[in-house]
């Protein structure tokens, strides 16, 4: 039965054994993790982008990693479209692949210097066999059409040093859309483009949004651009998600203090409307021992005794907007 979701993710872990040095190793037999993602569960709609927010090292990356079944988790469960992907593997994982693709940050490190447009954009209909080399050649071009990469006979043999910032933000989102996927993770799409084609690059992803019935799992850390592109967002938090509901909801209502001090260095549009910043206090903590109770309890400005021993639950305060803190009402 569809149920509208796409993607559901059950008490998710990724831990990371941390390398220690050789005489560490000798005094002691304990192993170290980073506990990337720690016990996380949340689902993504069909037809929506969702959000993940937060400040770097939270999480988020690794998140978006383990959805795409880029790295194996450590405990939990993904499921999509109903069926559990936690543990594909070999050739059934590669059959799988054209469902879900990503796109990177940093579209230059990304691309094949040695690959030309069309390669690169083809490579991975070549891999999964779909078609024969002309379909694969019709495909290529008429994704390139579409994502506004033109003159295509120009552009198509055309090598990534050759190519603006933008046009290669491009290619990497037709290499992503050209074998149909259902779900694309975006981790930082626009971090790395001039702040001229920024918003060229969301409109962009908007209309391919609607074009392919797409679902985006949108990964940011700025929050101004989590609320143009995102139905709903989840915040991260040393591995933890700690606020998750529709995008005008949490930014009208924020109800975890660590979303209020994001929301508070959000630029706002009118020059002589004053916000008042509400960074945290303090360092992140490290994520290999991170603080017991409310792991945000180092730097929350209102955090209570509770707040040292116990782990705030995931409540639901406002239909369909979670949040996990004991003072949330
Ligand atoms: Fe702050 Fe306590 Fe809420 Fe954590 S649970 S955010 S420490 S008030």
């Amino acid at each position: 039965m569809d149920n509208g979701v796409l993607v559901e993710v059950k008490d998710l872990k990724k831990y990371f054994s941390v390398e220690t040095g050789f005489v560490e190793k000798l005094l002691t037999k304990e192993r170290n993790f980073v506990k990337a993602v720690d016990d996380v569960s949340f689902s993504i709609k069909k037809g929506e982008v969702m959000g993940l927010c937060g400040e770097s090292g939270c999480g988020k990356t690794t998140m978006g990693r383990l959805i795409m079944r880029l790295e194996d988790v450590t405990d939990g469960n993904i499921y999509f479209d109903g069926q559990d992907i936690t543990n594909l593997s070999g050739s059934e994982l590669t059959r799988f692949r054209p469902n879900m693709q990503m796109v990177f940050q940093d579209p230059h490190a990304s691309l094949n210097p040695r690959m030309s447009v069309g390669e690169s954009i083809g490579h991975s209909l070549a891999v999964q066999k779909l078609g024969n080399k002309r379909e694969r050649k019709e495909r290529v071009r008429e994704v390139m059409k579409r994502v506004a990469l033109t003159p295509v006979d120009d552009i198509i043999v055309r090598h990534p040093h050759l190519l603006s910032g933008g046009q290669k933000q491009r290619v990497v989102l037709a290499r992503a859309l050209v074998v149909n996927p259902k779900l694309v993770v975006a981790d930082e799409p626009i971090a790395m483009a001039d702040v001229s084609v920024r918003a060229l690059i969301l409109e962009l992803m908007l209309e391919l949004k609607k074009d392919f019935d797409l679902t985006y799992l949108f990964i940011t850390h700025d929050l101004a651009t989590a609320k143009y592109i995102c139905d709903r967002i989840a915040v991260m938090y040393l591995g933890v998600i700690v606020e998750l509901g529709d995008i005008d909801e949490v930014f009208m209502n924020p109800a975890h203090p660590y979303t209020e001090a994001l929301l508070s260095a959000v630029p706002v549009p009118d020059p002589k409307a004053r916000r008042q910043h509400k960074i945290p206090r303090g360092e992140i903590p490290s994520a290999v021992s991170p603080p017991p109770g409310c792991r945000f309890h180092t730097r929350c400005p209102i955090a209570i005794e509770i707040c040292k021993k116990v782990k705030p639950e995931m409540i639901d305060i406002r239909k369909g907007h979670y949040v996990a803190c004991h003072l949330a009402k």
